[in-house]
C-alpha cells in the first residue's frame, strides 16, 4: 500500500515539467518563510512579556521583604506597599499575559492573596504594635516570599519556551535549506539539458549537425545489425549552391538553407534522423527502410526539391546519393558508398538520385 502510494508520488514527479516543479517549491519555500515569520513573531512576543515578568516578579518579591522588613521596625513604608500594589493589579487584567502564561497567573494569584493579608496585617499592627501580630506578619511575609519566588521560577521556566519555538524555526529553516537546493538543482540540470542538446543543434539550420550523425550512425547501424532491420542512408548536396550565394548573397543562401532544411525536415518519418552534414550537405539516417523504399523516398524528396520556390532564388535542384547497410558494412564502407552515390547523381547532370 505504502509502496503504491509511493511509486504513484515518484510518477506523478515524473511526469510534471521541471518549471512546474520550480514554481511548485517556490510556493513551498515561501509558504515556509511564512510560517517562519509567524513563529518569529511569536518568538518576539513572548521574549518581550517573557523579560518583563521576570522582572516585574523579582520586584514583587524583593518589595514584599523590604516592606515587611520595614513595617516590623516600625518604618513605614507606604511608598514601597504602593509599587507592590501597582505591580500586582497590572497582572489582574492579564492583558499582557499570553495562552503560555497560566501557571505564571495562577501564582500570581496565591502573591495577590498573601499580600492582601500581609497589608491587613500591616494597617493592624500599626495600631495595636501587637508582637502577636508581629509575628504573623512574619510568618505570612515569608509564605508570600515563598510564593514569589515561586513566580520568578516560573515565569523563567515560561521564558524557556522560547528554545521550543526556536527549534521549530530551525526546522523549518533546514527544510527550507533543503528545498532552495532543491530547486538549484532543478535549474542547474535544466541548463545542462539546454546546453547538451545546444551543442548537437547546428545554429544555422536548426537541424542536428555532423557530431550528431556520427553519434546516431553507430548506434543505428548497430542496432539494424542486432535486431535484423534494413538501414538506409540518403545523403543530400545542394547543386550549384555556389551560385545562388554569388547571385543573391551569402545572407540569403543561409536563409535559403534553413528553408532547405525545413522542407526536408517537413518531408521526414518520426524515426529518420535529419543532420546538416556540412557546407550545403545534408545526411538522413532512415531505419526500417530497405534500398527500393529509400530510393522512393528519396526522388519523393528530389522532387518536393525540385517544385519548391527557393525566394528569391527560385527552383533550385538537389543531387541525392542512395545506399543501405549489408551485412559486411562498416561506417566507412556506408559512407564511402553513399558519398560516391552522390558524386554520379552529379555526374548524371545534378538533381538525380542514385542507389549505390
Ligand atoms: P555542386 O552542384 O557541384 O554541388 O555545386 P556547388 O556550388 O553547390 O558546390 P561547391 O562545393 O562548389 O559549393 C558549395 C557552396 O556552398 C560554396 C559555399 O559558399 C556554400 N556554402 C557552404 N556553407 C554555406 C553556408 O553556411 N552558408 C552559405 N550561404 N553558403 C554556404
Ligand atoms: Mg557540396
Ligand atoms: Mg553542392
Amino acid at each position: 500500500m505504502i509502496s503504491s502510494t509511493k511509486f504513484k508520488i515518484k510518477k506523478f514527479f515524473h511526469k510534471i515539467s521541471s518549471t512546474t516543479k520550480i514554481i511548485m517549491l517556490v510556493f513551498l519555500h515561501l509558504l515556509l518563510i511564512s510560517i517562519n515569520a509567524y513563529y518569529l513573531h511569536d518568538f518576539i512576543k513572548i521574549t518581550e512579556v517573557d523579560a518583563q515578568i521576570i522582572n516585574e516578579s523579582g520586584i514583587i518579591r524583593g518589595t514584599i521583604q523590604k516592606v515587611v522588613k520595614s513595617e516590623t521596625n516600625n518604618k513605614q513604608s507606604d511608598d514601597n506597599i504602593k509599587i507592590v500594589d501597582n505591580l500586582l493589579s497590572r497582572y489582574s487584567d492579564s492583558q499582557i499575559l499570553t495562552h503560555g502564561h497560566t501557571n505564571f497567573i495562577d501564582g500570581i494569584k496565591q502573591v495577590r492573596d498573601g499580600w492582601e493579608r500581609i497589608k491587613k496585617l500591616i494597617f493592624e499592627y500599626r495600631l495595636s504594635q501587637d508582637p502577636v501580630i508581629k509575628n504573623k506578619l512574619i510568618i505570612e511575609s515569608e509564605i508570600c516570599w515563598r510564593h514569589a519566588n515561586h513566580t520568578v521560577g516560573v515565569a523563567q521556566i515560561n521564558a524557556e519556551r522560547k528554545h521550543k519555538l526556536f527549534s521549530k524555526i530551525y526546522l523549518v529553516l533546514s527544510i527550507d535549506f533543503a528545498l532552495i537546493i532543491s530547486i538549484i538543482l532543478i535549474i542547474y540540470s535544466i541548463f545542462k539539458l539546454k546546453l547538451e542538446e545546444q551543442a548537437r543543434i547546428d545554429p544555422l539550420t536548426q537541424i542536428y549537425n555532423r557530431h550528431v550523425f556520427y553519434e546516431e550512425i553507430d548506434i543505428e547501424m548497430s542496432s539494424s545489425s542486432r535486431h535484423h532491420y534494413p538501414l538506409s542512408i540518403l545523403l543530400i548536396d545542394i547543386d550549384f549552391f555556389k551560385r545562388v550565394n554569388d547571385t543573391y548573397g551569402h545572407d540569403m543562401g543561409d536563409i535559403i538553407l534553413l528553408e532547405f532544411a525545413s522542407l526536408i525536415k517537413s518531408h521526414i518519418r518520426k524515426e529518420d534522423i535529419l543532420c546538416r552534414f556540412g557546407g550545403e550537405e545534408f545526411v538522413i539516417i532512415s531505419p526500417f527502410i530497405d534500398g527500393i523504399q529509400a530510393q522512393e523516398f528519396a526522388e519523393k524528396l528530389r522532387v518536393a526539391i525540385q517544385n519548391f520556390d527557393f525566394n528569391p532564388a527560385g527552383n533550385i535542384t538537389a543531387s541525392i546519393g542512395v545506399s543501405t547497410q549489408n551485412s559486411n558494412d562498416t561506417f566507412k564502407s556506408l559512407f564511402k558508398r553513399v558519398d560516391e552515390a552522390v558524386y554520379i547523381s552529379k555526374d548524371k547532370g545534378r538533381n538525380t538520385v542514385t542507389y549505390k
